[in-house]
């Protein structure tokens, strides 16, 4: 075999239905990793590895190669841990989704929809793995599942502080993930449902709705079902939403990623017709420190404006004047429940409108471009329940000369001019 130049190169030979588990250095000064297929197959998180091709992993990545009938990797450059398991979950993740594939065969046959599922389970389990390994096993056997991400802190659809669904059309890319285009994506606001748990509720049956129309007028979608990744909080409120999402999206399917209590009290709490399981987790699921999620989720936003890999963004700045933009944030704080005016609960309080004064506090922070009309009041109702456009960034506020600098994906003129504000800030380093 011939190194990449530079590079250590380290050969694997894997035995049948055992992974490779090997982690890239953190830091923007770590070099990257990069991996190549011998002999044999085997695949990332669901998606095969053609023979020959070196995939580049950057700095932070944790990866798991599979192998079902055994083969031989290279691995180019020096991880930070690189070992081999022979004790995966992987067989029981493949029965899973062998079951979910009857489902959708059944329902195909009696004309009636596919299996809705929903993966819960507190936060570092795999969730998500499990999520993409489902739906790249389904897409690679002719089905259009749809991925669900109510995942506010860490989604893999776009940046955080969202919820959103992306119809999936092809295996998840080894490198780069799904490719996400046109996903249908909800202002949430923040980086826990915690915030704003009725908003949160509220988002979850939107999506519920536009995805049970969908299925509705899209044989393919409704036979694919969905695949819902959701937030590792699961207790009080966290639990309860998990709930009202089982009973929006009228879930057929609960998997909870080794968590016993949760488990047992979905069973109790769900329908008798829910399957819940519980899987393992696989030991090779990495546990993530606060810093590196948040480090994770300035990526996003980064990757959202400067793109990523092979595809470099060039975004616009320019200024936006006050008086041309109506910014908002959802839900007023909360108050006693003795000074709300009468005939008004905390309920609505917290999807409630609330007018931004723009000022130098708004600097940094993350606003959403609703897509709901510009018109006045009438639209207002909408907002909440409105997608969103795209995303903007405050770089700077003269309040002076009522202007605000902006990070913008596109030139100027705004599509619309209904701002959302987020708590989460970016600053642009670049
Ligand atoms: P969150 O709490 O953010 O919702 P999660 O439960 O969804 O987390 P994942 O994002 O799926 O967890 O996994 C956490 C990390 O572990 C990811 O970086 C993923 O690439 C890595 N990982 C998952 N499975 C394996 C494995 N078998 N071997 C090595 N790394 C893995």
């Amino acid at each position: 075999d011939v190194p990449a130049p530079g590079k250590v190169s380290t050969r694997y030979d894997l035995e049948k239905e055992t992974e490779l588990r090997f982690e890239v250095e953190a830091g923007e000064a770590a070099e990257q990793l990069e991996l190549e297929l011998l002999t044999g197959m085997a695949e990332v998180f669901g998606s095969e590895l053609n023979r020959n091709k070196k995939y580049t992993f950057g700095p932070g990545s944790k990866i798991a190669v599979f192998t079902w009938q055994g083969c031989s990797v290279n691995l180019y450059g020096k991880p930070e841990v690189a070992y081999v398991s022979k004790d995966t979950p992987m067989l029981l993740y493949l029965n899973t989704h062998a079951a979910l594939e009857q489902m959708r065969k059944q329902a195909e046959r009696d004309n009636e929809r596919g299996p809705r599922v929903m993966v819960v389970g507190p936060t570092d389990v795999g969730k998500s793995t499990v999520c993409r390994l489902l739906l790249s096993y389904a897409v690679r056997v002719g089905r259009r599942p749809t991925l669900v991400e109510l995942d506010v802190g860490q989604s893999g659809v776009s940046v955080p502080g969202t919820v959103s669904a992306l119809c999936i059309e092809r295996p998840a890319d080894v490198e780069e993930g799904f490719s996400v285009q046109a996903p249908l994506v909800y202002h949430f606001g923040s980086t826990t449902p915690g915030t704003n748990i009725k908003l949160y509720n509220k988002l979850t049956s939107c999506l519920a709705e536009v995805f049970s129309q969908r299925c509705e007028v899209n044989r393919k979608a409704s036979v694919g079902g969905c695949i819902i990744n959701t937030c590792g909080w699961v207790k009080g409120s966290g639990y309860q939403a998990l709930v009202h999402c089982a009973s929006t999206f009228q879930v057929d399917v609960v998997l909870v990623l080794d968590h016993e209590r949760l488990y047992n009290e979905l069973k109790r709490d769900l329908p008798h017709f829910v399957r819940v399981v519980l899987l393992p987790k696989s030991g090779g699921v990495v546990e993530r420190s606060k810093e590196c999620r948040r480090e994770a989720r300035d990526e996003k936003i980064r990757e959202y404006f400067y793109g990523f890999r092979g595809v470099t963004f060039y975004p616009f700045s320019f200024e936006v004047r006050f008086s041309d933009v109506r910014i908002y944030k959802i839900g007023a704080p909360s108050i006693p429940d003795s000074c709300l005016p009468l005939g008004m609960s905390q309920d609505d309080t917290q999807l409630k409108l609330v007018p931004v004064t723009p000022g130098r506090d708004l600097t940094y922070h993350v606003l959403s471009v609703s897509s709901a009309e510009d018109g006045e009041e009438g639209a207002r109702k909408g907002i909440v329940e409105s997608p969103v456009c795209g995303f903007i960034v405050v770089t700077y506020v003269d309040t002076q000369a009522q202007v605000m600098k902006v990070l913008s994906p596109a030139p100027r003129p705004l599509p619309r001019h209904t701002l959302l504000i987020m708590d989460i800030r970016f600053m642009d380093m670049k």
